[in-house]
């Protein structure tokens, strides 16, 4: 749409400076065509508005009036006014946990209202006396003059010098989202101002059949529509964000996501990457046949998918999601092997030094036999680097050091990354660049609910380990309040004596926050003079690599009871006599951190627990995090739970995965017409992949990606 309203800079509108200029660009709005698509985030209906005489208890009214006074009040020293008091805690700050009230007391000439706003003090100089405002709300009958209250009403300032109603009063008034400085009034009056002189330049990039065929209006009636609802618009619905014309924004947006989804893909089947076969009585034959176990069914499914994407020529892109502990590694491992056969080179990329070792340590000892050159590249070890580059060897274990800068790889042709749900298009992209087209397989232990993994991994196939192996027994959990810690010291007791044996972790958000590093070093302490006759080890992020790998071999052969350890140990680690993991201040850890670090027993045969410390108060959402860890060991559930925590923005670090940002759609809410979005997209994709019928669209795919990811090769 518009390639000249997104290059015209909002300056062009009356009244817009540089200093209002770089206020809108803080709410996102730089150019025209921002302002066009910045949406409200409400709609007022001013076409009813009542007299106060007339307000009604349990009604729901808009009313329009000045205000008459304004006060804040802290509840905590029993109500005092602390308006103006410069010592009130408040100050500059989001503080004020709760106590702090603000009230206005607005008056219309037939009567007067309190409103009333929770945890929000800088209100109470917002409501300046004399100011005209809008407000409505749930009017409230009280004992106390003036009888009549609002609790936390919606609210928008109104010019103050008109007597009459103002023009924009009697019909539904939009209210946008602004930022200190501007007022909504101020910011309306630009954006509508844009509306009107510029809206008729729009270029609808979504093709009218496809409109036509979804029931949605064009982009220029939704513009407008949303920024100046028409006569009889359901306002309820666009409160909703459930309009046409919304709908259609929406739409628009995903489309364009999808599209560019379905061109990366596009681009990766045709392209020309590596085949390769089954090698009969190869490195693959020897280890399944040396394997200690049997696959279970769901892992021998997901290696034919993966060895069917080998064999093509186009390159494989896959994503494999398998619940901690499904056994992903093995998976991988075989995959290697198949490029190895082929006399290609193999790498698996692990998040964390600690797992990047103990990958290279059972991967060594597994392949030692077969004659197969395995080197460990992390930022503290590159001494491999070299034989990778000549070709002496044929597959690297290791950290993010592994595809950085310099690096450089004979014959690369499969790389696997483990545990790593953050892993978007553009990291992808940079992966590539280590060789020419080769497989990659994404592993991850995040269960991705199936609309966003259409967005996030809409160009990835995917593949799902949903079987764990035999004889696995669910962890046991239960939570701990702090007067309970002699039931936990008990519990490790026990374990270690009936030859389990135990992780401690303690949070540590940041690996520079001493104070948490402090802590852990505490525990192990303590433990140790709790524990004389056990042996007590500790592994944090500071120390050097080979300490790490020193303590963490200790404790898988059995050498060390009880490690204690900060959330390095959160993925992948395996210890299969590890039979009970206590978790410290669990209140401070994220759910799906909680899960991994559930994950690391209950892998072997014994009977596991996982308890939960608790250490200092708890949140809402901490209370639904221990909860369901509580309740269920389902890596689904948990993640669904995590999502509606957490929201999916920072569920899957979508800021770090080079998409186009979503400013309109919401992908919760609105995954139906996500879903739809994108069949349209890659049937569309697929009638014509160069888009040569389709100019405008083939433009705005470019300008919404550019930067990204290169869609069309211009060769
Ligand atoms: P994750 O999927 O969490 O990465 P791992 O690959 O670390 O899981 O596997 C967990 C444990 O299960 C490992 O000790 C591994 O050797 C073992 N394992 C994997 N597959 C099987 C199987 N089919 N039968 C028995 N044990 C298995
Ligand atoms: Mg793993």
């Amino acid at each position: 749409m518009g390639r000249d309203l997104s290059n015209l800079n909002v300056s062009a509108l009356k009244g817009v400076g540089p200093k209002v200029a770089d206020l809108l660009a803080k709410v996102g709005v730089s150019t025209i065509l921002d302002a066009l698509l910045y949406l409200p985030f409400r709609y007022e209906d001013r076409s009813d508005i009542s007299n106060m005489i007339n307000a009604s208890d349990g009604a729901t009214q808009n009313f329009i009036g000045k205000v008459v006074s304004s006060d804040l009040l802290d509840l905590s020293k029993g109500g005092r006014s602390v308006k103006g008091d410069s010592k009130t805690p408040y100050k500059g700050s989001r503080g004020g946990r709760g106590h702090l009230l603000a009230e206005a007391v607005i008056n219309d000439g037939t009567g007067l209202i309190k409103c009333k706003w929770f945890n929000q003090p800088w209100l109470a100089a917002k409501f300046k006396s004399g100011s005209r405002v809008f407000i409505s709300g749930k009017v409230k009958r009280t004992r106390w003059a003036p009888h009549f209250e609002i609790d936390n009403p919606v609210f928008d300032f109104l010019d103050i010098e008109s007597e009459q109603p103002q023009q924009d009063e009697g019909q539904i008034i939009p209210v946008y989202p602004t930022t200190d400085g501007i007022t909504t009034k101020k910011l309306r009056s630009f954006i509508l101002s844009a509306v009107a002189r510029y809206s008729y330049a729009l270029e609808d990039p979504i093709p009218s059949e496809i409109l036509k065929r979804s029931g949605l209006p064009g982009l220029l009636e939704s513009v407008q529509a949303v920024h100046e609802p028409p006569e009889g618009a359901d306002i309820e619905a666009m409160n909703r964000v459930a309009s046409p014309w919304q709908r259609r924004l929406i739409f628009g947006e995903f489309f364009m996501l999808e599209a560019g989804l379905a061109v990366l893909r596009r681009g990766k089947k045709i392209e020309r990457g590596n085949a390769f076969k089954p090698i009969k009585g190869g490195l693959v034959d020897k280890l399944a046949s040396a394997l200690p176990f049997k696959l279970t069914g769901a892992q021998e499914k997901v290696l034919t998918d993966i060895f069917n994407d080998m064999s093509a020529q186009s390159p494989m892109n896959r994503l494999l999601q398998g619940d901690v502990g499904s056994g992903k590694t093995i998976v991988a491992l075989m995959s290697m092997l198949r490029a190895v056969d082929n006399g290609y080179q193999a790498v698996l990329m692990a998040p964390t030094e600690i797992l990047a070792t103990q990958h290279y340590i059972n991967i060594h000892k597994m392949l030692e036999e077969l004659g197969v050159g395995i080197r460990l590249i992390t930022s503290a070890s590159k001494s491999g680097l070299e034989d990778m580059a000549s070709g002496k060897a044929e597959i690297a274990v290791g950290t993010h050091a592994l595809i950085q800068e310099g690096v450089e790889f004979k014959r690369l042709g499969l790389i696997v990354v483990d545990e790593q749900h953050r892993f978007g298009v553009l990291q992808r992209a940079e992966l590539k660049k280590k060789a020419h087209n080769p497989d990659i397989i994404i592993m991850t232990a995040t269960p991705i609910p199936r609309t966003l993994s259409l967005t996030l991994y809409g160009d990835l196939d995917y593949s799902v380990i949903d079987e764990l192996p035999p004889g696995r027994t669910p962890v046991a959990t239960t939570s701990h309040m702090p007067d309970d810690k002699p039931r936990v010291y008990e519990a490790i007791r026990e374990e270690v004596e009936s030859g389990g044996q135990v992780y401690v972790v303690y949070p540590l958000i940041e690996e520079t926050e001493n104070s948490d590093l402090k802590s852990a070093v505490n525990g192990r302490e303590a433990l140790a003079r709790m524990y004389k006759d056990k042996r007590v080890d500790i592994v944090h992020g500071r120390m050097r690599a080979s300490e790490k790998e020193e303590v963490m071999s200790g404790f898988k052969a059995g050498v060390i009871d009880i490690l204690v350890s900060t959330t390095v140990i959160e993925v992948g680690v395996d210890v299969s006599n590890a039979s009970l993991m206590v978790i410290v201040n669990s209140e401070r850890f994220g759910l799906a951190q909680l899960h991994q670090l559930r994950g690391r027993v209950g892998r072997g045969q014994r009977a596991s627990r996982c308890m939960l410390l608790l250490g200092g108060p708890m949140s809402e959402s901490a209370t639904r995090r221990i909860d369901v860890m509580r309740e269920t060991n389902d890596g689904f559930r948990v993640a669904e739970v995590d999502l509606e925590i957490r929201g999916p923005g920072e569920f899957l670090g979508t800021r770090q995965s080079g998409m186009p940002e979503l400013k309109v759609a919401n992908i919760m809410r609105d995954a139906k017409v996500l879903e739809d979005a994108r069949r349209e997209a890659f049937a569309l994709l697929d009638r014509d992949p160069g888009l040569e019928g389709y100019p405008a669209l083939k433009r705005e795919l470019e300008r919404v990606w550019r930067g990204r990811v290169e869609l069309f090769s211009t060769g």
